[in-house]
């Protein structure tokens, strides 16, 4: 039986795209051949990755704005580096919000001089910081939408005349937004999209060719556009399955019709989260993420009974990340409704036994 999967990354996809993507790994459309062994230049795989890159567009409401999606390797971590190459003249913005930001900062600085305009770090990022300048002569600004190991989200997003570039890795397709505020965004696939492997960068192509730096041609995005995303073999099968994850969002009512879903998953979540005496939420209640929720067990002594409980509801990976402690529950696109229920009710079940 299909375990409630709570896993914040790689984490749960839709059963019927997996049962599709398995199929194409023995036969891709009755073609005789499986899809990763077939050309990334035949027909077939061409098609998938138009298919895919105008799908995430079309969803994000950017067609036809002047942005281009690619799908490339190197993970989200990839791109703390690869967005510095391209943006970075002089001095860029970046909001410190939690592990993933401090990384991407890391990463910028070994190129040139990077200004934290606000942190949380002092408070174990259990905060999004607010009312914060960004200097409108920086080459861009940079922010974290999710911080998906301290269950924190960006609900609004700083008005400002520079760039802005957001890490949307843990909650990309969840909710609806303006995307055209953002100028690029990028995502790791593992948590809303598809298997670990690829990376979809969405840029708006006039903020490139504006540095001085001779950028090598791989970390260039111009050479990924100029490509079709095809600049080197493309991760065939994460870009297939990500696009049937993207076609089986656009047949919710896409990102409008996944939202009612994920509000009703977390409202149920943190009612009970702050009406049971047994737990405590980590995260400021007004930057609560949609996609994590963190908690912590308000008596230490319950967790064995609590975690047999879990496994015994088929619940799995809920445990919290190293940092914070305590629990997660991640509650990406493909999860059910009913997984979140289930979880809920062990919650509860637990109050009456203490
Ligand atoms: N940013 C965020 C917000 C993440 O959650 C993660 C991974 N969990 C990353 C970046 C790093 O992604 P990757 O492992 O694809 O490099």
């Amino acid at each position: 039986m299909k375990k409630h999967n709570f896993s914040a990354g790689p984490s749960i996809l839709p059963q019927s795209v997996l049962l599709k993507a398995s199929e194409a790994i023995v036969d891709y459309n009755n073609t005789g051949l499986s899809l990763i062994e077939i050309s990334h230049r035949s027909k077939e795989f061409v098609d998938i990755m138009e298919n895919a890159r105008s799908l995430a567009l079309e969803l994000l409401g950017l067609e036809g704005k002047g942005y281009k999606a690619l799908f490339l390797q190197g993970g989200a971590s990839m791109q703390f580096l690869m967005v510095a190459m391209n943006l970075l003249e002089k001095r860029a913005g970046y909001l410190d919000t939690g592990a993933w930001s401090a990384k991407a900062i890391k990463e910028a600085r070994k190129l040139d001089d990077i200004y934290e305009v606000a942190s949380s770090a002092e408070a174990n990022y259990n905060y999004i910081p607010k009312g914060f300048d960004i200097p409108s002569d920086y080459d861009y600004f940079h922010c974290t939408s999710n911080n998906t190991i301290f269950g924190t989200q960006m609900k609004t997003f700083p008005k400002t005349n520079i760039p802005m570039v957001c890490d949307m890795s843990s909650d990309i397709f969840s909710r609806t937004l303006d995307f055209s505020q953002f100028d690029l965004l990028y995502a790791g696939a593992q948590k809303n999209m598809g298997p670990a492997g690829t990376t979809l960068v969405v840029v708006k192509e006039d903020i490139l060719g504006k540095v001085s730096r001779d950028i090598p041609s791989i970390m260039d995005y111009k050479s990924h556009i100029k490509a079709g995303s095809m600049f080197n073999t493309p991760p065939v099968f994460p870009v297939y399955t990500s696009m049937l994850t993207l076609e089986w969002l656009k047949g919710l009512g896409g990102i409008a019709g996944i939202e009612k879903e994920n509000d009703k998953k977390a409202t149920l979540m943190y009612s009970e989260i702050d009406l049971n005496p047994l737990f405590k939420g980590f995260a400021a209640k007004e930057d609560r993420s949609k996609m994590n929720a963190t908690f912590n067990l308000v008596n230490e002594n319950l967790k064995e009974t609590f975690e047999t409980m879990l496994k015994e509801a088929g619940i799995s990976a809920v445990n919290g990340h190293r940092s914070v402690g305590g629990y997660r529950a991640s509650m990406y696109n493909a999860l059910p409704l009913d997984s979140v229920k289930v979880l809920v009710e062990v919650m509860s079940e637990l109050e009456t036994k203490a």
